[in-house]
C-alpha cells in the first residue's frame, strides 16, 4: 500500500507571532512551484499563541500545501483546568493535527501512556488526526529494552482505539538520545524500529491497519539525511525539530521526502 510521506515541523517553544508568520510564508514561498501531487503532506506546529497567526498566513496564501498542528493538547472538553486546551478549541485554531506524547511532555510535564491514550481518543473523536510520540532513553537502548518499551508505549496508546480511527493516525518513532543531539540515528535500524511498531499495529488490529498507519522518525533530521531515511521500506516521513525553525533547511527536507 502507498502511504503518503509527511514531513512534520514541530517548532517547540520558539517563534513569536510574527516569526510564526514569516516562517510560514517562507515555507510556502519555497515549495510554491512544486506540485501538491508530488509534495509530501506538509505540517508545522507552532506553539499555542503563535496558532492563530500561522493558520491565518496559511489561509491568506490560499495554496492548501501546508497543515497546521498544535504541540499539545488537553483529553477534556472544557471546565476548570486552568492552562488547557481542548482538541475543540485548537481545532477551532485551524488544528487538523496534534502532537502527543512527545519525550519532553514525558519529562517535563508528567505526560503518561494513559493521558496519551485519552489525547489520542478526544483528538480522534474530535475528527483530528494524532501525531503519538514514542522513543527510548539512552539507557535503555543500552540496556535492550527499547522494543519492548516502545511496543509497550504504542499498545498503551492505541486502547480503546478502533482499526479505522489507527489507520488515520500517525506515530512518531524519537529516540530520546537522537533529539536535538544532533547524533541521529541509523536509517537501517530507525528502519528496523519501525517495522517492528508496524507489527505490534498487525498484532493488535490487522495488516491492513499495520500497512496504512503512517510512521515518522524524529531526532536531529537533517537535509543530508532525509533522502537515506526516506529510502528506507518503512519510514513513511519525519518529525523534525531543530531543523524546521528554518525556511532553507525545513524546505530542503520538504523537497527530499519527494
Ligand atoms: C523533535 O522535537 O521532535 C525533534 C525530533 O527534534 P530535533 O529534530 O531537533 O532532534
Amino acid at each position: 500500500m502507498a502511504r503518503r510521506p509527511v514531513i512534520a515541523g514541530n517548532w517547540k517553544m520558539h517563534n513569536l507571532q510574527q516569526e510564526a508568520i514569516d516562517l510560514t510564508n517562507g515555507i510556502m514561498q519555497a515549495i510554491r512551484e512544486e506540485e501538491k501531487s508530488r509534495l509530501p503532506e506538509v505540517i508545522i506546529a507552532p506553539t499555542f499563541t503563535s496558532l492563530y497567526a500561522a493558520n491565518k498566513a496559511l489561509k491568506d496564501c490560499g495554496c492548501g500545501k501546508v497543515r497546521l498542528a498544535a504541540q499539545n493538547c488537553y483529553f477534556e472538553e472544557k471546565g476548570a483546568f486552568t492552562g488547557e486546551c481542548s482538541v475543540q478549541m485548537l481545532k477551532d485554531t485551524g488544528c487538523e493535527y496534534i502532537i502527543i506524547g512527545h519525550s519532553e511532555r514525558r519529562q517535563y510535564f508528567g505526560e503518561t501512556d494513559e493521558m496519551v491514550n485519552k489525547k489520542a481518543q478526544a483528538i480522534l473523536q474530535n475528527g483530528l488526526i494524532p501525531i503519538i510520540c514514542c522513543g527510548e532513553s539512552l539507557e535503555q537502548r543500552e540496556a535492550g529494552v527499547t522494543d519492548y518499551h516502545i511496543a509497550s508505549q504504542i499498545t498503551k496508546a492505541l486502547r480503546d482505539i478502533s482499526s479505522s480511527d489507527a489507520a488515520k493516525s500517525i506515530i512518531a518513532y524519537e529516540p530520546i538520545w537522537a533529539i536535538g543531539t544532533g547524533k541521529t540515528c541509523d536509517s537501517k535500524e530507525a528502519n528496523r524500529v519501525i517495522s517492528m511498531i508496524r507489527n505490534v499495529v498487525k498484532g493488535l488490529y490487522d495488516e491492513n491497519t499495520a500497512d496504512s498507519i503512517r510512521i515518522l522518525y524524529g531526532g536531529s533530521v537533517k537535509p543530508e539525511t532525509i533522502k537515506e531515511q526516506m529510502a528506507q521500506s518503512d519510514i513513511d516521513g519525519a518529525l523534525v525539530g531543530g531543523a524546521s525553525l528554518k525556511v532553507d533547511s525545513f524546505s530542503q527536507i520538504i523537497k527530499g521526502a519527494m
